[in-house]
């Protein structure tokens, strides 16, 4: 019996968060995650150094900001060290081949997380999940997250939470809202770059379901976490294949 029975769950992530992002999407975000008491999964970046970032000057209010909903309930997520995709390697979940960490030599990833939890630790943060740029998470990822004792991912394609590699792995399979009948969904949202288009979606889907909408908090309390089955193998590799057919199809149109 899952928590769940009575209809889907879903948690927000939001990643990208750092304080020289473009702050009219982030604010519009916020002010959301405010008036319906959302408790998301918060993915900062400890010192970015993507270009795609460095919209705006420095935010003096984005720590206290990322204090503040940590103190209302939010995860924060340790999103790579500097958002810098230089790496080359399939990760665990081969959505991306070029990524900040899948494929970087075990020394490096392990400095990069010790010093991204030691920054996010330095602004009175506690990082409690591990959100990979771009789903960049190889065994070395994980080893070395295990070293330092993050041991939940926010990653993979599945229905519902499981272990795997000595890990807890909560699923992120949307984009945007989708209707779902059962199952924990998370959808991830980047409001530094979000259209208004899409946060207007966003915003009604939130209203409507707002009771549907879970923290890590409740899903690590709630859920079971077992071991991944033949079936949820299978709706990954369905999943997978989907993804990649899709890019190919838009590739080949533009
Ligand atoms: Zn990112």
């Amino acid at each position: 019996m899952t928590p769940n029975a009575g209809g889907a769950e879903y948690l927000l992530r939001l990643d990208d968060l750092c304080p020289t992002m473009d702050r009219e999407p982030w604010m519009r975000v916020l002010d959301m995650v405010r008036r319906y008491k959302l408790r998301p999964i918060l993915g900062v970046i400890p010192e970015n150094f993507d270009p795609e970032f460095r919209a705006c000057q420095v935010d003096p209010e984005f720590w206290g900001r990322m204090r503040a909903l940590q103190a209302e309930g939010a995860t924060i997520g340790l999103h790579g060290y500097q958002h810098l995709c230089h790496a080359r390697g399939w990760g665990l979940v081969p959505l991306h081949r070029e990524t900040e960490f899948a494929g970087a030599p075990l020394e490096h990833q392990r400095e990069w997380i010790r010093r991204g939890l030691e920054i996010l630790r330095g602004h009175g943060l506690e990082p409690r999940i591990w959100v990979a740029p771009r789903h960049g998470t190889d065994r070395n990822t994980l080893r070395a997250l295990r070293e330092c004792g993050l041991m939940i991912v926010s990653d993979g394609f599945a229905r519902r939470p499981y272990r795997a590699h000595g890990v807890c792995w909560i699923p992120q399979q949307l984009w945007s809202p989708v209707e779902k009948q059962q199952g924990l969904w998370t959808i991830c949202v980047h409001p530094a770059t979000a259209d208004a288009g899409a946060l207007d979606r966003l915003e009604m889907f939130v209203a409507s379901r707002r009771d549907r909408f879970t923290s890590v908090e409740r899903v690590m309390a709630e859920w079971p976490m077992g071991r991944r089955t033949y079936r949820d193998r299978l709706f990954a590799w369905r999943r997978l294949a989907r993804h990649h057919l899709s890019r190919w199809h838009r590739l080949r149109e533009a």
